[in-house]
């Protein structure tokens, strides 16, 4: 049975306020209605993003007798881990968090070498309804608020700060939470509003953010074509990753249903425009999936699509399918996705093969449906 498109999430009650929800002139407002004075503001905003503390009786700055206030009405627990899994020697980390209103979702913390990425969620569920995408079976539950995206952001990160004691100081990749990617449960352009307020408060320097910088920071998207837009006149200089996975309507008009709404072409254009707004070059996300996908012409036409609307500002990323449970789709055999890879390169488009991380804990990519 074909799925529906939702853009629209359920109305359901959404969570109580929390600091990370509040910019700056929110974050002052809030403090003088709890009268306090404005400098709290500011402490508040610090031990957050810089301390990662989110526990007010940690936060030995603020007075005993104002600490359960504030814990009350500006740092309500949002979300609660239910369960984590490692894999891939403990370099791979997923955690599955349920919501005060029961929604759960997850997010994924991947150790490498050079960096460290958690690759976080936007909404729990997701209303796009891709085939292939275990998280597009099961719908849209609701919209996450920043503060529910920022919380991912900041145990992660805080989880890499305590990883650092304890490692031998240079160790590779130790230490610092460098990347975030949307690319977890949900479509961030459908969530714009809270997206975006997540992406200004992970980039901004402390106190008024995590200070992580914005080309480390990928917002991946199904083809919102004019939320593209919207996004590259913000002028973040965050990356932009589109989920194209077929050069041709025909086929994209199934795999990536909201193709239906904007064509190759619109979002082509679109991502041209990023492009050029932001200087930036844009990922090019591309599941590889056997007989469905990886013939040699679509892999030419691909090339020859984005050489044409991008030129060098397009990198193509294949994504070796991960087979969701009950799916007939399987991963292209490794000859044919060299094949496709080196076609494309010949259009003279650069393209790799994405690493294929937490596979066997259900954490590879779109497998972030809850299973219990
Ligand atoms: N909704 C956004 C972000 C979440 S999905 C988007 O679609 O871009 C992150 C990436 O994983 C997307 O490129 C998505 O198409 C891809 N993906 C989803 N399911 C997959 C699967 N079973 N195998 C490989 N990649 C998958």
């Amino acid at each position: 049975m074909k799925q529906q498109l939702v853009f629209e999430a359920p109305r359901r009650a959404m969570p109580p306020r929390h600091l990370a929800d509040l910019d700056e002139t929110g974050r002052a407002a809030a403090v003088s209605e709890l009268g306090l004075p404005a400098f709290r503001a500011k402490q508040l905003a610090n031990q957050y993003y810089g301390r990662l503390i989110a526990d007010p009786k940690q936060m030995t700055d603020l007075p005993a007798a104002v600490r359960d206030q504030v814990a009350e009405k500006l740092f309500p627990t949002l979300i609660n881990p239910v369960r984590e899994i490692q894999c891939d020697a403990g370099e791979t980390r997923k955690t599955l968090w349920r919501a005060i209103d029961g929604s759960t979702f997850e997010s994924v913390l991947m150790r490498y070498p050079q960096r460290n990425t958690v690759c976080i969620s936007s909404q729990a569920g997701c209303g796009m309804a891709c085939p292939f995408c275990a998280t597009g079976q099961g719908g849209l539950q609701r919209n996450l608020t920043t503060a529910e995206i920022l919380e991912q952001v900041r145990a992660a990160s805080s989880a890499m700060r305590a990883e650092q004691f304890g490692r031998t100081a240079g160790t590779a990749g130790g230490g610092r939470l460098s990347n975030i990617v949307f690319m977890g449960m949900g479509e961030p352009l459908a969530n714009y509003n809270r997206v975006l307020g997540a992406v200004r408060r992970i980039i901004a320097a402390p106190p008024n953010g995590f200070g992580i910088s914005a080309r480390a920071v990928t917002v991946s998207t199904v083809g919102l074509a004019p939320a593209i837009r919207k996004l590259a006149d913000e002028r973040l200089g965050v990356t932009l990753a589109l989920s194209l996975h077929a050069p041709d309507d025909e086929l994209r008009d199934t795999l990536v249903p909201v193709n239906n709404r904007w064509k190759v072409s619109e979002v082509l254009d679109a991502a041209r425009y990023y492009a050029d707004t932001t200087g930036r070059r844009v990922s090019i996300e591309y599941a590889l999936i056997r007989d469905v996908n990886d013939q040699p012409w679509r892999a030419d036409l691909l090339g020859k699509k984005l050489h044409g609307a991008l030129g060098p500002l397009a990198h193509v990323n294949v994504i070796p399918l991960n087979p969701t449970p009950g799916s007939e789709w399987d991963a292209s055999p490794k000859p044919a996705e060299r094949e496709f890879v080196r076609r494309v390169r010949e259009r003279g488009v650069s393209c790799t093969v994405r690493d294929t991380r937490g596979r066997e804990i259900a954490a590879a990519c779109g497998q972030l449906a809850a299973e219990g």
